[in-house]
């Protein structure tokens, strides 16, 4: 049965096509020969020793014509829609190295899009082309320890015009991936007069610039991480750029960057799912091993098996929600599909961890040791509920577009 995702009239099509699923069978494949046996390392070294082995199979990937499932075709990539990318995602999701190693991974993805919509020749050139193709690594830095990040209208890091140059003054933090990373996406305040949405502007700065410093790698939950699996403090201090340095149009840096959060939502919601799914597949296989007393398997227990129906069915609502949120920005753009946007940020992540902790309770000490991936999990992704924008804000913003339409004016 071949079909396309777009339903046709009065039909619902939850079809995927054969080239897709071809894809996908592939991909599994390789998580489950090439990534996913890198995961001891990964959790119990440094970062940085693991790179030789991440590009090994960063160039295995490439030759399977896999790389950059997002990025388009004339870059490199493999051009795909966001829904297939979301399937794609999902996948890779089931371990913390898929997506660096098919090159789909935050924050490089979103800033390979922005580069993509609003780069000049010159910028493409000297920084989205390499970054397509993995050759460089960057990060986007935006949030400030003394403001609110979740509300990224107000920032105190300025770029001042000086003759030909932007100078950058501020203070950053969980710029995540900044060590080792070849240039930043500042979001800085050009216009402090304008309208509030309008004082922002997005401005490229390259790493090594005098002025540019990394403080330190933030320690999270007891890990301060290296290289790309890490969260950078940054002092950006009179650091000069050039005037072309800026990336899109002086003010619009709110505007970008919201259009980075869309599609970078599916990427992170699908991935989280593909955490689901391998967590509970760690469970289902140890309640079917775990004899408990008089011999009887966890599986025997009834608790046990209403955690497993109810994570199933979590798992799976969750999972037609993105992508129905992915096929509607597909098919009638992020600004119809803004609702689902917000809805799925602060609906996928609470099952995802509970799935993680119900995993890790059914492992008993096992769950939280290093020797399976769900302590790493477990500690990494409780952030989900706070990047992206914390789902409070998300439910806030969803209530008030539902009760407008409702005829209320809610502040
Ligand atoms: C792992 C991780 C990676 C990150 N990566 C990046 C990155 O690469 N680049 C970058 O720039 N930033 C990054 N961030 C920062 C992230 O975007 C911010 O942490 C986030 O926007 C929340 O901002 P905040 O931490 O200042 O929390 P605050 O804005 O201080 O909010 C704290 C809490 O207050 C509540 N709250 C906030 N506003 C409201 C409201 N209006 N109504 C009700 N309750 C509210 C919420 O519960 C929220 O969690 C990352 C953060 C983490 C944890």
């Amino acid at each position: 049965m071949k079909q396309g995702w777009v339903p046709k009239e009065g039909q619902m099509n939850f079809a995927i096509p054969e080239k897709m699923q071809v894809i996908l069978e592939m991909t599994k494949e390789f998580m489950q020969k090439e990534v996913i046996p890198l995961e001891p390392q990964f959790v119990g070294r440094k970062f940085r020793d693991l790179l030789p082995e991440i590009k090994r199979r960063q160039d295995m990937v490439k030759k399977m014509e896999l790389w950059g499932p997002q990025i388009p075709r004339e870059l490199g990539g493999m051009g795909l829609g966001l829904v297939d990318h979301a399937l794609m995602s999902e996948v890779l999701g089931s371990s913390p190295l898929g997506h660096l190693i098919f090159g789909c991974q935050a924050p490089d993805a979103g800033n390979i899009e922005i580069l993509e919509k609003y780069g000049t020749p010159d910028q493409r050139e000297r920084y989205l082309v390499p970054l397509a193709r993995g050759e460089i690594r960057s990060c986007f830095s935006m949030c400030e320890p003394e403001l609110a990040g979740s509300n990224p209208t107000e920032l105190s890091t300025t770029a001042v015009r000086d003759g030909d140059q932007w100078v950058v003054n501020g203070h950053k933090w969980f710029s995540s991936s900044a060590d080792g990373a070849a240039f930043a996406i500042v979001m800085a305040v050009t216009d402090p007069e304008a309208h509030v949405y309008q004082r922002a502007s997005m401005i490229l700065v390259p790493t090594d610039t005098p002025g540019f410093d990394l403080i330190r790698n933030i320690s999270v939950m007891g890990h301060a991480g290296d290289d790309y699996a890490s969260h950078g403090e940054i002092m950006y201090r009179n650091c000069r750029v050039p005037g072309e340095n800026l990336l899109g149009p002086q003010g619009h840096g709110f505007i970008i960057a919201q259009e980075r959060l869309g599609p970078g939502r599916i990427h992170h919601c699908m991935r989280w799912i593909g955490i689901c799914n391998r967590s509970f597949d760690l469970m289902c296989r140890r309640v079917m091993q775990r004899k408990v007393g008089g011999g009887k398997l966890l599986a025997e227990k009834q608790i046990m098996q209403e955690w497993i129906a109810e994570c199933r069915a979590e798992i799976l609502a969750a999972r037609m929600l993105v992508l129905y949120a992915a096929w509607k920005i597909e098919n009638e753009g992020a600004y119809a599909a803004r609702e689902e946007i917000s809805m799925i940020k602060f609906f996928v992540a609470p099952i995802m961890l509970k799935v993680v902790d119900r995993a890790i309770q059914v492992h008993g000490a096992l769950g939280v040791s290093d020797d399976t991936i769900l302590s790493f999990f477990y500690r990494q992704e409780r952030a989900a509920r706070i990047y992206d924008g914390p789902d409070e804000i998300h439910k806030i913003v969803l209530a008030r577009r539902v009760l407008r339409d409702h005829g209320g004016q809610p502040k």
